[in-house]
């Protein structure tokens, strides 16, 4: 393994505003906090890529159609999900049971597409230096698949100018060492797949790509870049509208949606947002929700392959009589060898010995409620006195899971114009997209759609990029 670069003070500060400007130039950004439109920042990047074992990493990227096809066979055979979508529901009315009625109004409205489009991101961190490990399993409005391939291609231009040779002006590491995702263009061709299953097997460029977005987005140029190779790709255009515009600025006729202005149909709803309760303030936002499920349009996600995601179904999944269901016992030993040990945390043997390890060995663990979207964790020693505050019956809505130990490395870190150099430790996210039917399984397209590295401080728990924890990273595959 080669190390990291080494370069003089002077190197090192000329490298740091190469990769700035060519952030700057190249789209690798951010909106800044409390953002005009034309303000823009530097998204928190590092300056070398990561080492990553090939093995590791062709293993992640391989197991991605299995994936795949596992969470949309389990949303296909329906049964056990919706009882426990039902269960989950009632630990949390507010945000799991307002999805679960709406699922439930648009069935028997019969306004219901059957057809479902995934763009998954399984993310996993590597388990004493070579063994993948899943740290979670995402369903809805997965990020970064924008920004994962600028920040390749950053740091192979930095590479191929030279900048990385302290010295001369070398190349540091060979160009297939450094490889760059896939993830924009295979994300574009996914909603594109469901743009095509939605006009009966053609590729109608009439009807167009509604995005759904958080208001004042500061990752908007994540989804931008979506957004770009999908018209020039794939000639589709797309709409912007935050769940709060949803009423006002679309419309159904018949069973179809339309953007209210243009009149334009709507093919697919890509949710980048609603994945939480706080995309849900008001009532209006959950009429909105209505509104989009309750239509012909392809959901990305529906409303049950959201829900397919949360951590108590990741759980689950971890018991090898659940996964025999949908695979051969060769499939189900290779998945859960990427699981380590999540234990639900109600009445059952395991619940038990999850609840008696919560207190004896919390630094062993994360404590995981049903949430997306980072900073909902409890992490090692707040375990024990957290759950205290709790009512036991309620401890149920949420699993606890073995801390995987990833490997440590001293990269350089900047966000703004700070460097950092630092210990940090990565997590690997694998793209998959699919097209699926979800009253039987039957899958129409399934693929693997590139990769993505984040990595954050050893020191931190938490990894969110967008939240401030993290920064997005490369690969140096030894
Ligand atoms: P969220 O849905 O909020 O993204 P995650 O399950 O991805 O929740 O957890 C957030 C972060 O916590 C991860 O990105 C990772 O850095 C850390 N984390 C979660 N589970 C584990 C684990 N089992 N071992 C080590 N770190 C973990
Ligand atoms: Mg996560």
């Amino acid at each position: 393994m080669k190390s990291f670069p080494q370069l003089s003070p002077e190197n090192l500060e000329d490298l740091k505003v190469k990769a700035q400007q060519w952030s700057l130039a190249n789209g690798l950004v951010m909106y800044p906090p409390d953002f005009q439109t034309f303000n823009v920042s530097n998204a928190p990047i590092t300056l070398f890529p990561t080492p990553i074992p090939k093995t590791a990493f062709e293993q992640a990227q391989s197991i991605q159609k299995t994936y795949n096809e596992l969470y949309s066979k389990i949303v296909g055979d329906k049964k056990w999900l919706i009882d426990e979508i039902k269960q989950l529901s009632q630990f949390d009315p507010e945000f799991t049971g307002k999805l679960f009625e709406i699922y439930n109004k648009v069935n028997e409205q019969g306004n219901f597409q059957s057809l479902s489009l995934g763009i998954f991101r399984s993310d996993y961190m590597l388990h004493d230096g070579k063994d993948i490990k899943q740290i979670e399993f995402n369903t809805v409005s997965v990020s970064f698949g924008g920004l994962s391939p600028k920040i390749n291609e950053l740091h192979t231009y930095l590479n191929d100018s030279g900048s990385y040779d302290n010295d001369y002006s070398y190349q540091y590491y060979d160009t297939e060492e450094i490889p760059v995702s896939s993830s924009i263009k295979k994300i574009a061709e996914g909603i594109s797949k469901g743009n095509y299953y939605y006009n009966d097997e053609s590729d109608n460029a009439k009807t167009v790509i509604l995005f759904i977005v958080q208001p004042n987005e500061r990752n908007s140029f994540d989804q931008r870049h979506i957004e770009y190779e999908l018209l020039k790709t794939h000639k589709l255009k797309s709409y912007r509208l935050t769940l709060e515009e949803i009423i006002e600025n679309t419309t159904i006729n018949g069973d179809k949606l339309y953007i209210k202005k243009t009149m334009d149909e709507v093919s697919v709803v890509y949710y980048r947002s609603g994945y939480g309760p706080g995309d849900y303030p008001n009532e209006n936002c959950w009429d909105a929700r209505f509104q989009l499920e309750n239509n012909k349009a392809i959901k990305c996600p529906s409303i049950i392959t959201q829900l397919s995601g949360t951590k108590k179904i990741q759980q689950i999944l971890t018991e090898k009589s659940n996964l025999s269901k949908y695979m051969d016992q060769e499939t189900v030993e290779e998945i859960s060898k990427t699981f380590v040990k999540i234990y639900p945390m109600d009445d059952s043997p395991e619940g038990q010995i999850a609840k008696k390890l919560a207190f004896e060995q919390p630094e062993n663990f994360v404590l995981k409620p049903q949430r997306e979207g980072g900073g909902n964790n409890i992490y090692k020693e707040d375990i024990p006195g957290f759950l205290k505050t709790l009512d036991e019956k309620n401890w149920e809505a949420y699993i606890l899971m073995e801390l995987i130990n990833p490997p440590v490395h001293k990269n350089t870190i900047i966000r703004n114009n700070d460097i950092f150099n630092n210990d940090i430790i990565s997590e690997l996210g694998i793209f998959g997209s699919i097209v699926f039917d979800e009253t039987n399984g039957d899958i129409k397209y399934n693929e693997y759609s590139g990769w993505l590295l984040r990595s954050k401080l050893a020191t931190s728990n938490e990894g969110g990029v967008a939240a401030g924890f993290g920064c997005v990273d490369g690969i140096y595959l030894y």
